[in-house]
């Protein structure tokens, strides 16, 4: 095998002082999960502020790679080659056959980088970098030394054996799953959510999430669409429990009970509620929207004010001063876009007003709220107890709590 382990580079985690050791502790274990799925036998160790992974025999380096680049906090994976400890005259050659092997054109400048952490080596790093740096030219004439600005970079470290690397593979950066604890996504089959998911897990959060499904309006397919959004999530965050509610009862009566332009605000407040609910329930602190400010009448500022002020949890909105098009390059990277514009109906879409309020007055809202005051607990009660809950990973869901009927039980 080319490569006998791999450097990981952390940036952020480097810098969070006393909390180092927690942070790199989550990180080693978000390695393991993601190693485990791949083929060979892996150990992640972590050593002198570094972490490694080791490959003990064959493995699949494409396999290996994407994998790591799937965890939050990695900054930069270096693909490394292991020698044993050599005389320089050895390790001259190796790392000459190594640049060669790296950087097939060979054409471009570079300088040699090397940390002796092993102080009874008998050349300096200095003397490891002229002398390597030699070999490097005398092998490549087309090759040359720039030590400022070069456009590679041969590193040399010098432990119990020697490792050589340059290529940096990109991570996606942020800060590994669960060091922020865990937050309730608002999942809709759209663009948005799950974009807005996927941002929050890149600070740390793990998610679960809830979809409100309004049968017989809203199909199977939109369900299975949601479903496979947060699967597509999952490969970042790890399984999601998502909550389906069946919201259509709900959505009927405000639509029988209140003005038609508030719809949408007031059916927004009670996904707030009960998202908020489920949330306290599972130890989330907090909830997460796709919402972007000025995108539809329901986000306007004055209708997330209304629409906010339902929670006390703190509710995440990373997509709020996103245009559309960022957005959507951020869901073709984490490959949810395609599914997302499957064109299934969204329970919001069913009731939708023509012309839905964009500035609501919340004393407004509130006042027609109480004409739901006969049925809505009641309602609400019944949502939360028939709450069907799946557990969604990459590979797919599997129902975790089914559906009860609580008219069955005679509730
Ligand atoms: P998205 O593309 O995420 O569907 P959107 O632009 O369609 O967003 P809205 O329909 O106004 O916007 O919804 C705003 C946010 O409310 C969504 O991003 C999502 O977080 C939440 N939301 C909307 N509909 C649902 C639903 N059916 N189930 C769960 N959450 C929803
Ligand atoms: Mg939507």
């Amino acid at each position: 095998m080319r490569y006998q382990a791999f450097l990981i580079k952390y940036a952020e985690i480097g810098i969070k002082g006393k909390n180092r050791g927690i942070f790199e502790e989550k990180l080693v274990s978000q390695m393991k999960i993601a190693l485990k799925r791949c083929e060979g036998k892996f150990s992640v160790a972590r050593t002198s502020g570094r972490v490694f992974v080791y490959c003990d025999g064959e493995y699949d380096y494409e396999e290996v790679t994407q994998n790591l680049q799937e965890v939050f906090g990695i900054v930069g994976i270096c693909p490394i080659r292991i020698l044993p400890v050599c005389e320089i005259g050895e390790l001259k050659k190796a790392a000459a056959e190594f640049f060669g092997e790296e950087y097939p054109d060979r054409a471009h400048t570079f300088k040699v980088h090397c940390r002796r952490l092993s102080k009874n080596y008998p050349l300096d790093s200095m003397g490891v970098n002229a002398e390597v740096g030699e070999a490097i030219l005398e092998a490549y004439p087309e090759a040359t030394v720039d030590v400022h600005e070069p456009e590679i970079q041969l590193n040399i470290e010098i432990r119990e054996r020697i490792y050589l690397y340059s290529h940096i593979l990109e991570g996606p950066g942020g800060l590994p799953i669960g060091t922020a604890g865990k937050a309730m996504l608002l999942l809709s089959g759209g663009i948005d959510s799950p974009v807005a998911g996927y941002m929050c897990a890149k600070r740390g959060l793990k998610l679960d999430a809830v979809y409100y499904n309004a049968p017989p309006y809203t199909s199977e397919r939109a369900l299975q669409k949601v479903i496979d959004l947060a699967s597509k999530v999952a490969r970042y965050t790890g399984p999601i429990y998502l909550h389906n509610i069946n919201f259509t009862k709900i959505q009927l009566y405000i639509y029988e009970k209140c003005p038609h332009d508030e719809l949408t605000i007031i059916m927004r407040r009670f996904m707030m509620r009960i998202a908020e609910t489920i949330a306290k329930r599972t130890a989330c602190d907090a909830l997460i929207t796709g919402e972007s400010l000025g995108q539809v009448a329901s986000q306007t500022t004055r209708s997330l004010a209304v629409t906010n002020e339902v929670c006390t949890l703190p509710v995440f909105r990373p997509l709020i001063a996103f245009d559309k098009e960022e957005i959507i390059h951020i869901s073709k990277k984490i490959d949810t876009f395609e599914t997302s514009i499957l064109p299934y109906e969204d329970c919001c879409t069913i009731f939708v007003a023509k012309h839905p309020v964009t500035k609501p007055v919340a004393d407004v809202i509130r006042r027609h709220e109480r004409n739901l005051d006969e049925k809505i607990d009641e309602l609400v009660q019944e949502a939360l107890e028939t709450d069907e809950i799946l557990i969604v990973d990459r590979d797919g869901s599997r129902v975790f709590k089914h559906r009860e009927d609580p008219l069955e039980k005679g509730m």
